[in-house]
């Protein structure tokens, strides 16, 4: 444990005890290397913390802590472990505002962005304390009438879990809890940015009844390593990622070796889709929480604008308007609109995004300057007639830009969509639903928001087509990625 020193510009009463170092069999301990990690606030650049940085070794004593649990877990009723989980909802709940503000400390991202993080990962722990008592089978009758089929779920077993640091809570929930449901016990790798919040929720978990070594949460600076030993022990049947489609082509093949079953959450690189027969405020709504949700550093954020020629002045004048009226911050600061990045390389990935889409012809309408502060700002940022071939549409952004694209053709805008080898999410904006749904058909995107700026939600399947993943997180689907199905032929 460490006396975790919390600025008092964001805690009034200034200090917080969090846990700091790996935890293991429900055992807070340093790496036996002693190595520390630094934790840095992105609002200013200054190291806030330091995390212990977990071996190889230490990832199979893990290991070894998630086996000696699984059992009696696995055994424990669907009941109790619902009750426990929906514990776990409601001390988040309690817990929202210091949750907030320590991912908003360690990841940047404005306060309101923070909360609403916290509030959608406690509801995954709600959800699945619902899910984890409907469980059902199946059973049928053979075809040729000789027997019947009965089926049931099994936890799939010992599960790996690696998230991000967009969202270092939700991406985290969002596999705990289904796998708790399940019956699974798990090793949670957090991202090396922001740990801190992962490290608060597994405490959480704890004091809201979670039996040691269910859940154990490992840091380090050698991810490559620590998960090759990890997927390499036959004991770990699950690995879910969510991160890069690059570091998941990586861990697909690392897993391959013993058959490990992999739910993968990967990158994105949506198109939002505007008709003239938009409602133009409702679609301007619309954008700027598609964009500007976390400062655009989300997988699901809009990073393509395609809009109908009707309608792209008006659309392109209102989001100007909206996008130079957000003040940018520290993300605990009151009134940040838009925190920093969420370190130096995000912030100059997007100025080269930027800077190529200009030198190919886009005009520059807001932003697109390096800011002289300290911390790692990016700000509001517009570019319009952004041409084909700019790797901005290309790539994630990842970052506070709207990149606009008019076109005249519904096909046009469909082919244009499709464009790319991402698949995530996608969103429409059209008065005409007969146009919404046909256009919803023809997107090649395993979530798509029509009239809506927004798709994440715990009671339904999130996940990508493409090179955007494998498999779904929330909702029931989320649940059978840590089931496994055993089918019994059966002579009555
Ligand atoms: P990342 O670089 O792929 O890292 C994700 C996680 O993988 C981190 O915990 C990282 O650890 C770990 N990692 C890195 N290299 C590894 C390796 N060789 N073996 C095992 N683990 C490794 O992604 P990120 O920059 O944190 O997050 C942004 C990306 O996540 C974006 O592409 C975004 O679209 C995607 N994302 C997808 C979803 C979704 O649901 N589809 C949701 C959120 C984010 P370290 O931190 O120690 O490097």
């Amino acid at each position: 444990m460490h006396n975790f020193t919390m600025p008092t510009a964001v805690f009034a009463n200034g200090t917080r005890i969090l846990p700091v170092n790996l935890l293991i069999g429900g055992e807070w301990r340093e790496s036996e290397t002693k190595r520390r990690i630094d934790v840095v606030d992105p609002s200013t650049a200054q190291v806030i913390s330091s995390i212990a940085d977990a071996t190889p070794a230490e990832g199979i004593a893990a290991v070894d802590a998630a086996e000696k649990a699984a059992p009696s877990w696995a055994a424990t009723a669907p009941r109790v472990r619902s009750e426990i989980l929906r514990k776990c909802f409601e001390k988040i709940i309690e817990n929202v505002d210091w949750l907030a503000h320590l991912i908003s400390l360690e990841n940047g991202k404005a306060l309101p962005d923070a909360k609403s993080e916290v509030i959608y990962a406690a509801e995954f722990y709600r959800w699945y304390a619902e899910q984890g008592v409907r469980m059902h089978g199946e059973i049928g009758v053979s075809p040729s009438g000789s027997n019947r089929i009965v089926v049931q779920y099994e936890p799939i077993g010992i599960s790996f879990l690696i998230t991000p640091w967009n969202f270092p809570a939700a991406m985290a929930t969002r596999k705990i809890a289904p796998a708790l449901a399940a019956g699974c016990t798990c090793i949670l790798k957090p991202a090396t940015e922001t740990p801190l919040t992962a490290f608060a929720i597994a405490q959480i978990m704890h004091e809201a009844g979670v039996p040691p070594g269910v859940i154990n949460v490992l840091t380090t600076s050698k991810a490559g390593a620590l998960s090759q030993a990890i997927l390499s022990d036959d004991r770990v049947r699950k690995l879910s990622f969510t991160g890069s489609t690059e570091v998941g082509r990586i861990l697909l093949r690392n897993a391959a070796d013993k058959i490990i079953s992999c739910s993968m959450e990967l990158g994105g690189n949506a198109p939002f889709l505007v008709f003239d027969d938009a409602p133009l405020s409702d679609a301007l709504d619309g954008a700027m929480v598609a964009k500007m949700r976390n400062g655009g550093e989300a997988c699901t954020a809009a990073n393509r604008f395609y809009v109908q020629k009707g309608i792209y002045k008006a659309f392109t004048d209102g989001i100007v308007d909206r996008m130079s009226r957000i003040q940018l911050g520290p993300g605990y600061a009151p009134d940040t609109g838009l925190g920093p990045m969420i370190n130096a390389s995000a912030v100059q990935k997007i100025g080269s995004l930027v800077e190529d889409a200009v030198q190919r012809g886009a005009r520059l309408l807001l932003g697109g300057v390096s800011l002289n502060r300290p911390g790692y700002y990016y700000p509001p940022t517009v570019l319009a007639d952004v041409q084909p071939g700019s790797q901005i549409l290309r790539e994630e952004i990842f970052g506070p830009v709207v990149s606009l694209i008019s076109f005249e053709k519904q096909e046009d805008a469909i082919r244009s969509a499709n464009d790319t080898e991402y698949g995530l999410a996608a969103y429409v904006y059209t008065s005409d639903l007969k146009r919404g749904f046909q256009v919803c058909s023809r997107i090649e995107s395993g979530m798509i928001a029509l009239n809506r700026g927004l798709v994440s939600d715990p009671a339904a399947p999130f996940g990508g087509v493409k090179q955007s993943g494998l498999g779904r997180e929330g909702s029931y689907h989320g649940l059978l990625e840590f089931a496994e199905a055993k089918y019994v032929a059966v002579n009555w």
